[in-house]
């Protein structure tokens, strides 16, 4: 599949990775719009979040469960975790990653 982040979990494009597991990978985002700017992905792939089903959000589960983990890593204590779902909403790459932004006071909701 021609997926950006497929290739990133195959390690075809490098990434720089925070946090890794067998379900998991957060690496920084090579645009960051905080000082600090991780994205968290599923290494299977979900194409974003109206793929997520009862069968496939244990993942999505695991994922927020280590969100706390990798904030922490990085030093922060307030944050802001979100996904963009669809091209009207900003989403980039149809594999589901959420932001963690921080670092900075961040502005209202758009
Ligand atoms: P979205 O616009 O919500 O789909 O988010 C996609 C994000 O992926 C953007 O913030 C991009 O800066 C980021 N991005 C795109 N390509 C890469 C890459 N090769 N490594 C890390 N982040 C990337
Ligand atoms: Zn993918």
């Amino acid at each position: 599949m021609d997926c950006l982040f497929c290739k990133i979990v195959a390690g075809e494009i490098p990434s720089t990775k925070v946090y890794e597991d067998d379900r998991i990978l957060a690496f920084r985002d090579i645009n960051p719009q905080a000082p600090t700017h991780i994205l968290v992905i599923p290494k299977m792939h979900i194409g974003g979040a109206d793929e997520v089903t009862a069968d496939n959000a244990a993942v999505v589960a695991h994922i927020f469960a280590t969100v706390p983990q990798i904030a922490k890593a990085e030093g922060l204590t307030d944050y802001r975790v979100l996904t963009n779902n669809g091209a009207d909403a900003g989403q980039t790459v149809r594999h589901l990653h959420f932001h963690i932004l921080g670092g900075r006071v961040l502005g209202a909701m758009g």
